[in-house]
């Protein structure tokens, strides 16, 4: 008897070291599966732009006797083919550094008003460009403490997708207001509107309701991962409120460890 329970008593140990071990892995299994599913992911995102370069390249080269005026638009697909594999390469790097925890917050005092307003006269030629009507509410002097380059960002990325998302005719506005210190800053869309079913998974990596639309607007499906990132980053929350066909706003708030001057909170509307 003494001997079957040693023995039992080892096998149980075995066992339970074995799941213990199993269970202590699984977070590097996780991690490794990740992985896999990111690289074949990139290489899937690049090979499509690629495809496409050389396919226009092929067309325009094919004709030997065709001067380069006769292949403008192949070349001109082509091109703008290679500036949306920038883009992507350029968020792969960024989000290769969130992942490597290798950006270094460049925290300082600056004025939230200003910063927007400057995005709103950067913005304003693309929302025109694609006859988009483009309004501001801002309110003046807040100041805010963080990374100013990762806020503008930020801001940019809900800016563009309004851009991509919207069909000409639309509105969109920029708005920020600071209450009882907590800073809004909300941009919003008269657009194609989101499926409740797709507001929590669209701040995945590469997860793109439209495919084929997000590719034709120069999206890399990164954007949204990235801006979730630099909110968090700084204690900001993002909210998404949106109707299929009607429009969304994408709203974020930060708890403000800084002063601002006016309490009031006057709301300006530019443009
Ligand atoms: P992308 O580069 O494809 O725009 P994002 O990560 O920025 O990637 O966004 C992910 C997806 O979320 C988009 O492909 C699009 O389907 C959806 N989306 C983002 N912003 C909007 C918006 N303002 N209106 C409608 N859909 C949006």
């Amino acid at each position: 008897l003494l001997i079957a329970t040693g023995v039992a008593s080892i096998v149980v140990a075995a066992l339970l070291g074995w799941w213990l071990a199993g269970r202590a892995m699984m977070p590097v299994r996780h991690a490794w599966q990740r992985q896999r599913e990111f690289i074949a992911d990139v290489s899937h995102e690049l090979r499509t732009p690629l495809t496409v370069v050389q396919s226009n390249l092929d067309v325009a080269l094919a004709d030997q006797d065709s001067s380069i005026k006769d292949n403008i638009d192949w070349l001109q697909n082509a091109y703008s083919e290679t500036e949306n594999m920038g883009k992507l390469i350029n968020n792969l790097l960024f989000i290769a550094r969130i992942d490597a925890r290798e950006i270094k917050f460049k925290h300082s005092e600056f004025n939230l008003s200003d910063l927007l307003t400057q995005l709103v006269s950067r913005f304003e030629p693309l929302f025109r460009s694609k006859n988009l009507i483009f309004t501001a509410a801002i309110a003046p002097e807040v100041l805010m403490h963080s990374d100013e380059v990762l806020i503008r960002q930020m801001v940019s990325i809900f800016l563009d997708n309004a851009s991509k998302y919207t069909l000409a005719g639309g509105t969109v506005s920029l708005k920020m207001g600071c209450i009882q210190n907590v800073i809004e800053i909300s941009v919003t869309d008269s657009g194609i509107g989101i499926d409740n079913s797709e507001k929590e998974k669209i701040f995945r990596r590469f997860y793109r309701i439209d495919k084929a639309r997000s590719r034709k607007q120069g999206g890399t499906g990164l954007g949204l991962a990235i801006a979730a990132w630099i909110a968090s980053e700084h204690r900001g929350q993002i909210q998404v409120f949106s109707k299929l066909g009607e429009g969304s706003a994408f709203k974020v708030h930060f708890p403000n460890s800084t002063t601002f001057n006016d309490p009031q909170t006057e709301i300006k509307y530019i443009g």
